[in-house]
């Protein structure tokens, strides 16, 4: 019975050992919080970036704008009735050639110009959405971090407190010995024989053990063979 009730203790004692690890887990996916402030740099840069293409885009309208002024400008003086000599009808139409061709370019850049800004402002909605969504992640693991803390805080002194309590009646010799087992086996010092086998390591239990058992010398420590830990046979 004594090796029943150590048993028992080490189940009531798992639930908090699983969220110890579920404690660690969390600390290590809290490193959300810096890749958050790596987006929020990239997102920053692109907004920068951005802004630049924009003005860009302002301005090459507005040359667009001014060279179409001068392009029409030129083409009402040639077609006008005004008398004009050769020179000037030639240097006239040199002139829209070269600015038919500059609009040309200008559209060009523009078009590259709003593709680089459709780009950018998708980058910058993705961004976006991953920050907030990442955001919402390290809330809720912050959340529960802190509950696990206060909950493994409470039952461990609970625990510490109970188990002084029940294992007082056991013989010093069997409680030092669980102890100095549990040393090896923080997690969990006894393994449950299950139809003749380890319910730790899986290995099968010597029959004479199990005869052991059954005519009732539970009181003793028995250790499995192959893994070590401490034998609890129902
Ligand atoms: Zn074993």
């Amino acid at each position: 019975m004594y090796i029943k009730l150590l048993w028992d203790l080490e189940q009531e004692e798992l639930s908090t050992q699983k969220k110890r690890q579920r404690i660690k887990e969390i600390e290590e996916e809290l490193k959300i919080e810096s890749e958050i402030n790596l987006l929020k740099d990239q997102l920053g840069d692109v907004k920068k970036e951005l802004e630049v293409f924009l003005r860009h885009k302002k301005s090459i309208e507005s040359d667009i704008e001014d060279s179409n002024k001068s392009l029409i400008n030129i083409m009402e003086m040639l077609e006008s009735k005004k008398p004009r000599t050769i020179k000037d009808t030639k240097r006239l139409k040199k002139e829209q050639d070269a600015l038919a061709a500059k609009i040309e370019s200008l559209k060009l850049s523009l078009e590259a110009r709003e593709k680089e800004i459709r780009d950018h402002e998708e980058k910058e909605q993705l961004l976006s959405k991953k920050i907030e969504e990442d955001e919402e992640t390290l809330k809720v693991i912050s959340k529960e971090y802190k509950k696990l803390e206060k909950e493994v805080k409470e039952e461990s002194k609970q625990f510490q407190k109970e188990f002084k309590e029940k294992v007082k009646g056991i013989p010093f010799a069997v409680i030092s010995k669980y102890m100095e087992v549990k040393e090896d086996f923080p997690h969990g010092a006894i393994a449950q024989v299950e139809q003749g086998y380890c319910g730790n390591c899986g290995s099968k239990i010597p029959l004479e053990v199990i005869e052991a058992f059954k005519k009732g010398t539970e009181e003793q420590i028995v250790r499995c063979e192959v893994c070590g830990k401490i034998l609890f046979y129902q």
